[in-house]
């Protein structure tokens, strides 16, 4: 049978439990064999802030997601270098995996996106795409078309990088927001530490 894949794409500065908690209850619904984790290249900047190294958001994305049998990490985006486009990381991803469908995971937040994207229909030929929830957005499919991006309501977890990077910065605890492991390799590697907090 062919092999179902989901694919989780993101700056992961950190990775934490709502890219975690989304990615697995996508893989339960769709009943995906894999959940691939990509972290983005390293773009000039994200906005205003700089992205940690991709090295480190890349170690992050493996320790977080180690323990799990099913989810995987990949360096398509990393190793490519410069910013990330979606068409290269799924078009990347389907010479690697030629025989796999893939599902394309994403918040309701990026989803929204994709309606200014370039290539929408490429998009949509190379992935079905998943929309999830998450708290403070709007999901919805309207100016989509028809049957390209299911709607998934996943456990709200009203977490984001830019709230766990604020919290180190300013000497909080990013315990039970990120696992375990991220927690001591954020402190261990001294990151969100100077500068600009957000
Ligand atoms: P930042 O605050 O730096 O933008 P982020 O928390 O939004 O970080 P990203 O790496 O930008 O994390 O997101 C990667 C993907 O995960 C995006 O599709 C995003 O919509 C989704 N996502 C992030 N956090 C959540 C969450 N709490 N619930 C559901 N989806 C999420
Ligand atoms: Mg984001």
């Amino acid at each position: 049978m062919q092999r179902k894949i989901g694919v989780m794409g993101g700056t992961f500065d950190p990775i934490h439990h709502g890219h975690l908690v989304a990615a697995s209850e996508v893989a339960d619904r769709f009943g995906l064999d894999e959940v691939v984790f990509v972290p983005t290249g390293q773009p000039w900047q994200k906005g205003a802030r700089p992205v940690s190294a991709a090295e480190e958001r890349y170690l992050m994305t493996v320790v977080a997601t180690a323990s799990n049998p099913r989810f995987s990490v990949s360096r398509v985006d990393i190793d490519r270098g410069g910013p990330t486009y979606t068409k290269d990381t799924l078009t990347d991803l389907r010479a690697a995996m030629p025989d796999a469908s893939l599902f394309f995971i994403t918040g309701a937040d990026a989803l929204g996106a994709i309606l200014s994207w370039r290539d929408v229909e490429d998009l949509f030929a190379l992935a079905h795409f998943v929309g999830v929830t998450r708290p403070g957005y709007e999901l919805e499919d309207d100016h989509l078309p028809e049957g390209a991006v299911s709607l998934v309501e996943v456990p709200a977890m009203a977490i984001s990088s830019t709230d766990c990077r604020r919290r180190v910065a300013e000497g909080h605890p990013v315990w039970y927001l990120v696992p375990d492991g991220v927690v001591q390799y954020i402190a261990k590697r001294r990151l969100y530490r100077e500068g600009d907090p957000a």
